[in-house]
């Protein structure tokens, strides 16, 4: 996988009671009393339980067997994600301590994104998928968010007001809220917990609309590349 697994894992999980799971961008965190278990998925991994009869089939990396005869199994076909044990401080490990905020929490204030992007010449839409800004903001999301905002995505972020990054921060906000209550945006094979796909994909304004009328005021939506994503804006609606 993207780094070897902890061989401290082995050892220093075994025998522990698992008392939180939580998340920080995209990471995973299995929290344990004697240190924490930290996965990331990566492009392509996957977290099933399974019964302890279930034989590891390819690209099964990890299992983590329960008392229960559940096993947690760690299943990754493109291998870009990860597991990691820490018996520091997760939120202090090196992978997630320079993460900005999380979008929906009280530190992603509506002058973060302008205080950020003072000086910075690179697209707008590239900077709000800078987990280093602000997690969580893929790029169907960031898509979506400015086409809301009436930002051109290839404007550069340190050009942008104040009053406009206020607005963005909060069509962001309203955008993932409105995703997560309809389960995802479900593009090829991924579903929900409950395996049933996201239903979100059916609200797309932009995205996956290249060449189509813009539902604001008809115009043809223009789709070019920005740091190899797809990008998809309206020249009428987005300044
Ligand atoms: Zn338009």
């Amino acid at each position: 996988m993207r780094w070897p697994v902890s061989p401290e894992l082995v050892l220093e999980l075994a025998g522990q009671r698992v008392d939180s799971v939580s998340r920080r961008g995209k990471y995973i965190l299995l929290g344990t009393a004697g240190g924490t278990v930290i996965f990331h998925l990566g492009m392509s991994g996957n977290l099933r339980v399974v019964g302890s009869d279930a034989i590891p089939a390819k690209h099964d990396h990890v299992d983590i067997l329960f008392d229960n005869g559940c096993i947690l199994r760690f299943n990754d076909p493109r291998r870009f994600g990860c597991v990691l044990w820490t018996t520091d401080n997760p939120l202090e490990h090196r992978l997630l301590a320079s993460l900005g905020p999380e979008p929906l929490s009280a530190e992603f204030h509506d002058r973060l994104l302008y205080q950020q992007s003072r000086g910075r010449t690179l697209a707008v839409k590239a900077f709000i998928m800078d987990s280093h800004i602000v997690v969580g903001v893929g790029n169907i999301y960031a898509n979506e968010a400015l086409f809301r905002a009436g930002i051109r995505p290839l404007r550069a972020a340190g050009n942008i007001s104040a009053s406009r990054y206020q607005n963005l921060s909060r069509v962001i906000r309203e955008v993932l809220e409105e995703a997560i209550t309809q389960g995802g945006t479900t593009l090829r094979d991924f579903v929900g917990s409950d395996g049933r796909p996201g239903y979100f994909r059916q609200q797309l304004a932009v995205y996956g609309r290249g060449g189509q009328p813009c539902q604001s005021c008809g115009q043809s939506l223009l789709e070019v590349r920005l740091g190899q994503r797809a990008t998809v804006y309206c020249r009428g609606c987005q300044t």
